[in-house]
């Protein structure tokens, strides 16, 4: 049987939909289903004298959050939710909730995060909880579509690994057969050798495992990155490719997701481009740190206020950033890009050079031996390459005004919760 939803229902017609019992309300000589569907809440309408008693007391015993399928006639009706009724001639139980309810889905009462994790499947039938995945899906969607049309290929890269990219700290060790292995932290060495395969620009968008122990609102155990990596392109032209990507998103999200916005009461305004750059020395001058200190929380909360708007960090000192970033003198062709809120990216112009990365290697106390499947990639005709990664949720999460980056995954890992 055909379905229609409720975003497409055409006055006067007879229609088939299904959906969730989202509340009952008795007006005396009037009962009213309201049926929600992944597009919103239909008015299903029972007037006593157009309806037959027996399968209006058959709805009124309908237990909340129940699923039914209803088949009926559509009536254009302005004080309905979005505009139409349904007179019912049929409604078809498919299967009873339990009560009482994990969670209260009319969104009356919210639980708090915790609860609402814990039973994540009912939480995402609130509209409000709803819209930000299907604002997720458009964005992700759209990098696709962006990234495709200025020529880069969508890849996959192994995500159990025999070596850190960089270094021994903040990896998961899992048990492969007789060996230790890791859930790789990052894309990078694996996008790198891809340039040396002659792929040019590739991009991945997968999920990364960072085994630190932290508890904030912007850090999770379990992350999506969107990586890319571009060969005979350098830091300014990779830059200037993440700041159109970043405008590219919202524009879409802004066309394309008015009714789920709405739902979060978000409106997006659309950042400028090109971005600011300020080099790292100014933003230490401004969060008030000695140079050599990265940048704590309280220090992009400095940068981010006096900015107001998105900007790059350039021009960083080597020893902050990984072996793989081309030196300049005791800086580097590093950048970070920033939301005032937290950094969203980290990227650079890579070392292409097989003698200066194995001296990079030794610079940060790592052993070559352990990188061996990644050096050979340099000795063979490796071109000059730049990339970045841009963490998925934190790009949500900054575009819609998040408090937590827990909202904007459907099941996030942290240092407590593995599950659901
Ligand atoms: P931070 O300093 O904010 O912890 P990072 O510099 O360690 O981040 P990178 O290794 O540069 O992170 O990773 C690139 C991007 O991936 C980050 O800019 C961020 O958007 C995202 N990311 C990395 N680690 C996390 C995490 N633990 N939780 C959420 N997003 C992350
Ligand atoms: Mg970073």
């Amino acid at each position: 049987m055909k379905l229609t939803r409720s975003s497409a229902i055409v006055p006067e017609t007879d229609v088939t939909v299904a959906g969730w019992v989202h509340e009952l309300r008795d007006l005396g000589g009037i009962s009213f289903l309201l049926l929600r569907d992944r597009d919103g809440i239909m008015q299903i309408t029972m007037p006593k004298k157009k309806v037959p008693p027996e399968l209006v007391e058959h709805v009124r015993s309908l237990s909340r959050e129940s699923v039914v399928r209803v088949a009926g006639l559509v009536k254009e009706e302005l004080k309905a939710p979005q505009g139409f009724e349904i007179i019912p001639y049929e409604v078809e139980l498919l299967n009873a909730a339990e009560s009482p309810l994990p969670l209260d889905v009319t969104g009356k009462v919210r639980a708090d995060l915790d609860t609402r994790l814990d039973a994540r499947f009912m939480d995402v039938r609130l509209p409000a909880t709803r819209a930000i995945f299907l604002i997720r899906a458009t964005v992700l969607h759209e990098v696709r579509a962006f990234l495709s049309a200025h020529d880069f290929i969508e890849i996959q890269t192994p995500k159990m690994v025999a070596t850190a990219t960089e270094g021994g700290t903040q990896l998961f060790p899992i048990s492969y057969f007789d060996r230790e292995a890791f859930l790789n932290q990052s894309p990078q060495l694996y996008k790198q050798i891809m340039m040396a395969a002659g792929l040019e620009r590739v991009f991945e968008v997968g999920p990364i495992f960072r085994a630190e122990e932290h508890d904030t609102r912007k850090h999770l155990n379990e992350v999506t990155s969107i990586d890319i990596e571009a060969s005979f392109l350098d830091d300014n032209e990779v830059m200037e490719l993440l700041e159109e990507l970043i405008q590219h998103v919202y524009i879409a999200v802004a066309e394309r997701c008015s009714a789920p916005l709405q739902s979060l009461g978000v409106t997006l305004s659309i950042p400028h481009i090109p971005f600011k750059r300020i080099a790292y020395a100014e933003a230490i001058e401004i969060a008030d740190i000695p140079w050599g200190d990265d940048l704590d929380t309280a220090a992009e909360r400095a940068v981010g206020q006096e900015m107001g708007e998105h900007y790059f960090i350039v021009d960083w000192p080597v020893e902050l950033k990984p072996f793989y970033v081309q030196p300049r003198n005791n800086l580097c062709y590093a950048f970070d890009l920033m939301h005032p809120r937290m950094e969203l990216a980290s990227g650079a112009r890579r070392i292409h050079d097989y003698a200066l990365l194995v001296e990079q290697l030794a610079s940060k106390s790592l052993a070559p031996e352990n990188f061996g499947f990644y050096l050979d990639a340099f000795r063979f005709g490796m071109p000059p390459h730049a990339g970045w990664g841009l963490g998925a949720e934190r790009l949500l999460v900054t575009m819609l005004g998040l408090a937590n980056i827990r909202e904007s995954v459907l099941f996030p890992r942290d240092r407590r919760r593995i599950t659901p």
